[in-house]
């Protein structure tokens, strides 16, 4: 099926104007199956033009009372011919169900067999259930009315009125984006609440009432603190009436902006302890989704190609917001979670610039949805909001979301609003347009380094080291001033504190000389986390690093040390030990939100970077000890103590004590496992080749839950068996298979583990060439998401990279599959090099 291009996207706009949609939806039939009955009220100033329905047959469709004939409908398109004016057309559809997530997705609950239904028409899937004109400019208002189970509840994007017992209406918005409408429909359990006249509703399956309840004062007070901040901020009210979040099952994304109705992931109802880390986590993606409602719901963009207007700022503003209602450490969290995401993403051939990112389709727009959208364009908006000084940044969106309500906006008006707001003493309107040429049309990470030597300076040669900056790896040369701060730390413990100096520079093109380091410290460039750039250490200032993060006391400095470590092993400049001896020695003094993303990363890329070997089981055993260490050695019931049981059994071999990590049992004071952690020793047991099938089916029929079912299929896929490996290959390319996305992701992420390299082998090739094919039945993101997962990343050859080159190279494919592809050749290309590097210094 044909995704709509930019440009006919852009015809489009001009020759149509949607008033609204009413859609009437009838759930009551068993089956694959739903009837789909729209009725659109548009003018049209062309004679022609055509609207999106992902239907198997041609539809019934009447336009002002005369039927469309059938041949009208092709690819996923009606054609529309004759118009002028105001019309009224009637769509009658038959449309199937999705397990992928994308459209009208149907779900049946193991634990109860209850039905739930959820419909995700981001990014251009709202044709998938109702036909309309899906473009993000074609706003309009939409009301439903729906038929379904009488036990059933119905939420959506207006306040929904059950009529009658199975008849539900919902009251017509505002006018929106297709790409925002939806409905969740099930015997949902709601707990609702009020702030400020705003109706708060929470949803989640009957399954997980009794984790929703204990979570929803919580969650409500949250909920209605942000609501709070955004109102000071934005001096708009929140414009959507009702402020449901329904956190739905096998979703997609974290969650999705929906006005009215948020939908999340349902992990986010937690059924097992969390950490620190997750709970900073969901709110910090609540208050993400809240922020759209500003950013994307109330003005949205007019095609995405700039997607950051909607992802950059509501990252940004999340971060700014999060803190303040959480008192979570957010800053942290964000460099180790966000910008680490983001500086992977730019330091690829794959970067793009944050604003203007090309997308020519719809469907291509989906690789956008990326680090550089989210991360990047945050961190670059946080140094834009420290030049413009606050009142003329926050003045300039206040004027953007006022003059663009309900309605689309550009960058260009974005930069508008700013320079309207321009005042004595602030940057002009042509300061910040050469500002956002440099920062945001522009793609690619400065590399900022410290190098020793003498620098050229008018007074002559000057010795000592200086502060470099250099262009991107990839993407242009870019003349981007960095305001940032540089420490010297200390290794030695107790001293750093006082020892630790700052000095704030603003680094251009000229060499900035910096204060010499004394024996056993380090200079560390974007100490505070300021800019964006990949950050080098002076060479034999690496060394120290590990007796630097165990002293430095202050958190955001180490995170910017991380990441610097983090870039270091991908560009070959720290070896993996080194990283794996700085991980080991940071953890006991890491704050539990950071140790939670350095663990999981850390496991996943010493086998990258280390052939399997002695060395890489020494790096991993180095972690696992200094892991274990953290676990016994905290606080019984702690965060802490938890992040580091999860990272130990990530780890550890030691299949004996893993054993006695039943569900249930407390081998650590303070310690249950809980189903989560259980299912978690479960799967490394699998990895480790110690778990039976019976086990599986036993472990499963003692945790009969959605989570339970994808965790076991997990398992099955993760055992060292080659019948193992086969069995997952052939579910995830059979056309006919019935698993949901979420059991496909499962056996996709068991294929490739650390240490059954060559089990796995066979399916490095096959990657290549089974994968296209998938593309006809699959949606764009499960398709994209399950290659990721089963990319032969660990399959570390000059052959493997050769063949990722080949396919990136295709234009035969899907898009998502090619960017796959192409990144996967970065990290190769990487990989080789460092293991090349260790090999030729071996002895
Ligand atoms: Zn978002």
């Amino acid at each position: 099926m044909a995704a709509l291009t930019w440009s006919e996207a852009r015809r489009r706009a001009e020759s149509v104007a949607v008033e609204s949609y009413t859609l009437e939806l009838d759930l009551t039939a068993r089956g694959d199956f739903f009837t789909s009955t729209t009725v659109i009220a548009f003018t049209a100033r062309a004679a022609e033009t055509f609207l999106e329905l992902a239907a198997e047959d041609p539809p019934e469709a009447l336009l002002d009372g005369v039927p469309v004939p059938a041949s009208a409908f092709a690819d996923g398109r009606l054609a529309l011919r004759g118009l002028g004016g105001r019309h009224e057309l009637t769509v009658r559809a038959r449309l199937r169900y999705s397990r992928d997530g994308e459209g009208l997705h149907r779900f049946v609950d193991p634990a109860d067999d209850s039905v739930y239904l959820c419909a995700t028409s981001s990014i251009d899937n709202a044709k998938r259930w109702f036909a309309c004109f899906d473009q993000p400019d074609l706003k309009a208002r939409i009301a439903l009315r729906v038929q379904c189970p009488p036990e059933w509840t119905v939420v959506g994007n207006g306040a929904a009125t059950r009529e009658a017992p199975g008849t539900w209406r919902l009251a017509q918005t505002e006018p929106i984006s297709t790409y925002l409408v939806t409905l969740v429909a099930g015997p949902w359990h709601s707990v609702r609440g009020e702030h400020d006249g705003i109706p708060l509703g929470l949803h989640a399956r009957r399954s997980l009432a009794a984790e929703l309840d204990r979570d929803a004062s919580g969650l409500l007070r949250l909920t209605a603190d942000s609501l709070d901040a955004f109102h000071e901020l934005f001096e708009v009210r929140y414009p959507f009436g009702e402020y449901n979040q329904a956190f739905v099952p096998e979703f997609n994304w974290g969650a999705m902006e929906n006005p009215g109705c948020v939908t999340f992931r349902d992990h986010l109802v937690f059924r097992s302890r969390p950490s620190e880390s997750e709970l900073l986590a969901r709110a910090n993606t609540i208050v993400h989704e809240m922020a759209h409602m500003w950013f994307g719901d109330l003005v949205t963009m007019r095609w995405w190609d700039d997607l950051w207007l909607n992802e950059s700022f509501a990252e940004y503003l999340a971060r700014r917001v999060t803190p303040r209602v959480t008192g979570l450490p957010a800053g942290p969290d964000f460099a180790a979670a966000r910008k680490s995401w983001g500086y992977a993403a730019d330091r690829r051939a794959t970067t793009h610039p944050v604003a203007g990112n090309g997308a020519t389709d719809a469907r291509a727009a989906l690789d956008d949805f990326d680090g550089i959208s989210y991360a990047k364009g945050a961190s670059v908006l946080r140094q834009l909001a420290a030049y413009l000084g606050e009142e003329m940044f926050l003045g300039g969106l206040r004027d953007h979301v006022r003059s663009h309500a309900y309605g689309n906006a550009t960058f260009a008006d974005l930069l508008a609003s700013w320079s309207a707001c321009a005042g004595p003493g602030t940057p002009t309107g042509a300061d910040l347009s050469r500002w956002a040429d440099e920062w945001l049309r522009r793609a690619g990470v400065d590399v900022i380094a410290v190098e020793t030597g003498a620098r050229a300076g008018a007074a002559g040669a000057v010795d000592g080291p200086v502060l470099r900056r250099h262009p991107p790896l990839f993407g242009p040369a870019a003349d981007r001033p960095h305001a940032l701060s540089v420490a010297v730390l200390s290794g030695c413990a107790g001293e750093s504190a006082n020892r630790e100096t700052r000095t704030r520079v603003v680094l251009g093109g000229e060499p900035v000389a910096l204060p010499a380091a004394g024996p056993g410290e380090i200079l560390l460039p974007n100490a505070g986390d300021e800019t964006w750039a990949t950050i080098r250490l002076a060479p034999d200032h690496w060394e120290r690093l590990p007796a630097v993060l165990a002293a430095t006391p202050d958190a955001m400095a180490r995170a910017a040390a991380w990441n610097a470590l983090r870039t270091g092993l991908a560009d070959g400049l720290v070896a993996p030990g080194l990283a794996a001896r700085a991980v080991a020695a940071g953890l006991p003094v890491e704050l539990d939100v950071v140790t939670a993303r350095l663990l999981p990363w850390i496991t996943a890329a010493l086998p990258v970077y280390l052939a399997p070997g002695p060395e890489r089981a020494a790096a991993l055993a180095a972690v696992a000890d200094a892991a274990w260490a953290l676990l016994t050695g905290a606080a019984a019931a702690s965060s802490s103590q938890l992040t580091a049981a999860r990272g130990w059994v990530g780890l550890t071999e030691d299949r004996e004590t893993l054993r006695d990590w039943r569900r249930g049992a407390e081998p650590v004071d303070g310690l249950t496992v809980d189903d989560e952690l259980s299912w978690l020793v479960l799967e490394r047991r699998a990895a480790l080749g110690d778990l039976t099938d019976a086990a599986i089916d036993a472990a499963y029929a003692a945790d009969r839950t959605a989570s339970g079912l994808v965790h076991a299929t997990r398992c099955r896929a993760l055992r060292p068996d080659p019948e193992a490996k086969a069995a997952a290959w052939a579910e995830l390319v059979d056309p006919a298979s019935a698993l949901s996305h979420y059991q496909l992701s499962a056996l996709a992420d068991g294929i490739w583990v650390a240490g059954q390299e060559e089990l796995a082998a066979p399916y490095a090739r096959r990657w290549f060439d089974d994968l296209p094919a998938t593309a006809a039945f699959r949606g764009t993101m499960s398709l994209a998401t399950l290659a990721g997962l089963c990319f032969p990343a660990l399959a570390v050859s000059a052959e493997t990279l050769a063949w990722s080159e080949a396919f990136a190279a295709r234009t035969d494919v899907p898009s998502g599959l090619r960017r796959t592809a192409s990144d996967g050749a970065d990290d190769l290309r990487r990989a080789l090099a460092v293991r090349t590097a260790a090999a030729d210094s071996q002895p």
